[in-house]
């Protein structure tokens, strides 16, 4: 590693007035760090580059006397495992809520010691999907064009009730039984990398789950933020970025508690801090990653996910990463990403953030009636227009819907015309475009947006399903022409350069109307959406700027040529894919 240390947290009774001794070439003790419980011993380790792989004991003396040996393999790191390249804007990603999904281990559904067993029909209860659920549907993945893999966390939560969606880490290191093993989380990611899908961890370094193993031997007094007396979170987010923010602001903001359920961490804390970003280290080597989603981006101490951040792409310059931050605000969002200049000297190596901002964008434009002022879909062309503030407005990830709100298809209330047009949108502007399961087959939340009712069962996932996405059946006409429509989308979408790498140049939207380009040197692709209840002919004249001289298209969604020298037709509550010849 460009980070030669290494540090080890030794949890065992009383094990705090022990000293280690090891021998093992190119391995050294540097620092042995006691803290206030005596049942955890730090120790800092340096691996010089000339240490070989193997496993050597540490024992851990008192008066004189060994009372404790490990085992302690360093493990060999795979080769160009430093040079691993994460995924971009070429790739599309699908997003999985593991329980959700599919369950290819029913003898999983149900651990001896975990209390939260699966239960179908109780409210934010298991289902019991699985990572073997993945596993088994990983050509579906392929076959429809995805190529990058998010699944919500796999680790441990070993909680009393609703653990299912995994943000309550209860063993960092350990991925959940009920979901598989670690040796399954790994074997996944190889068996994904052999279709051509990366694989994206979702990590969580806010918080833990109150059944954590450590949260019943806390290793010092401020190993928590408000250890002891819990306060909870203002969500005050801008307090971050507020030149005038309070103190009393900033404080509660950052070291408030998502719920009492979740101890809200503090990085500030130097030995949690290594604990964390090692973790991260750790977990990419491990399962041979490809990407992470970090939740909650803001709510960390921020000088810490600066540190994480620059530490996780000082291993691994070629690596990508995106951050939550819930704004709608693209200035917040800015902040955020690697090479902004921010006014209070905030320097971050976060590579990319999600875009909050032209989802809603998205929805309002298929929602609000273009013929208002400032309604429609202006809201895209808007939002894009202020991609001046990020740095990398190309590594954005975007997205229509995710496992955090309703379903894409009904928040545009359930109207495969818009749907339609907001899938072109997400696939060919500027970003790493990202969709939640189900979005293929136009899944929806009529009821509610609970979280159990936007992140429904998959069907086909279960034994006793009867319709299924994987093989088709029982699916209904607009279901199937739906996921058809998506897969066309994606197998085009793969081998266009434009659409993946090219510039941006739009023109402002009008009653309806708006017209944009993704081009490269070598490829041009203009696309038009109509979304006024008439048919639409555009003189071509007007986007001669962007036509480049080309005198022909071909609209990818039915392969008919188009000559651009006349008028073109655009149908009402549609748009088009032109592929300048
Ligand atoms: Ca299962």
């Amino acid at each position: 590693m460009k980070d030669t240390r290494l540090q080890l947290l030794i949890h065992e009774k009383n094990i705090g007035s022990a000293q280690p001794k090891l021998m093992y070439p190119g391995v050294t003790v540097a620092t042995v760090t006691r803290v206030k419980s005596p049942n955890y011993l730090f120790v800092d380790l340096v691996i010089s580059p000339a240490a070989k792989a193997g496993t050597f004991p540490i024992q851990f003396v008192k008066d004189g006397k060994s009372v404790l040996t490990y085992p302690y393999e360093l493990k060999a790191r795979e080769a160009n495992s430093a040079q691993r390249k994460g995924y971009t804007a070429a790739d599309v990603m699908y997003m999985i809520t593991p329980d959700r999904f599919a369950n290819g281990n029913s003898a999983n559904d149900v651990v001896a010691g975990m209390p939260d067993k699966a239960n179908r029909t109780g409210r934010d209860a298991r289902h019991g999907g699985d990572i073997q659920g993945i596993a088994n549907h990983l050509d579906y993945l392929q076959d429809m064009g995805f190529t990058a893999l998010w699944i919500n966390p796999l680790v441990e939560n070993n909680m009393p009730s609703a653990s299912y969606h995994g943000y309550a880490s209860t063993d960092f290191y350990k991925i959940d039984p009920r979901f598989g093993s670690n040796e399954d989380y790994r074997a996944l990611s190889k068996a994904a990398q052999k279709r051509g899908i990366k694989l994206i961890i979702d990590l969580i370094v806010n918080h833990c789950g109150s059944s954590h193993w450590w949260m019943s031997d806390l290793p010092t007094d401020d190993w928590l933020n408000f250890q002891g007396d819990p306060k909870m979170t203002s969500h005050a987010r801008e307090s971050i970025q507020d030149p005038h923010a309070s103190e009393y602001d900033k404080k509660l903001h950052a070291d408030g508690w998502f719920v009492s359920t979740m101890p809200d961490l503090n990085q500030r804390n130097p030995l949690l801090a290594t604990y964390l970003i090692q973790n991260t280290l750790w977990w990419i080597e491990y399962a041979d990653l490809r990407g992470i989603r970090m939740d909650t981006y803001p709510y960390p101490d921020k000088d810490f996910m600066a540190e994480w951040s620059r530490r996780v792409m000082q291993e691994y310059p070629a690596f990508n990463m995106v951050g939550e931050e819930w704004s709608l605000n693209p200035a917040l969002i800015a902040f955020w990403q690697k090479g902004k200049t921010n006014r209070n000297g905030y320097v971050s190596s976060m590579p990319g953030m999600f875009d909050f901002p032209l989802q809603n964008a998205l929805v309002e434009a298929l929602n609000e009636d273009d013929r208002q002022y400032n309604r429609g879909l202006v809201k895209i062309y808007q939002t894009l227009s202020q991609d001046f503030l990020y740095e990398r407005p190309d590594n954005l990830v975007t997205f229509a819907d995710n496992h955090d709100m309703s379903r894409f298809f009904t928040q545009i209330h359930e109207d495969v015309a818009l749907w339609k047009m907001g899938m072109i949108h997400l696939l060919t502007t500027r970003g790493v475009p990202q969709v939640y399961y189900g979005t293929e087959i136009l899944m929806t939340n009529p009821t509610s947006d609970r979280h159990d009712d936007i992140r429904g069962e998959m069907p086909g996932g279960w034994a006793d399903h009867t319709t299924s996405v994987f093989t088709g059946i029982g699916l209904t006409e607009q279901q199937r022409t739906a996921k058809e429509f998506l897969k066309k989308l994606l197998t085009w979408r793969k081998s266009n350069e434009a659409v993946q790498t090219g510039k941006l140049k739009h023109f402002a939207a009008r009653e309806g109307l708006y017209v944009y380009v993704r081009y490269t040197d070598a490829q041009r692709v203009l696309v038009v959406m109509n979304k006024s209840a008439d048919a639409k002919t555009l003189d071509m004249v007007k986007y001669g700027e962007v036509l480049a001289g080309r005198k022909t298209a071909t609209d990818v969604l039915t392969g008919q040529t188009q000559p651009l020298s006349q008028p073109l037709s655009v149908a009402a509550k549609s748009a088009v894919i032109l592929a300048l010849d």
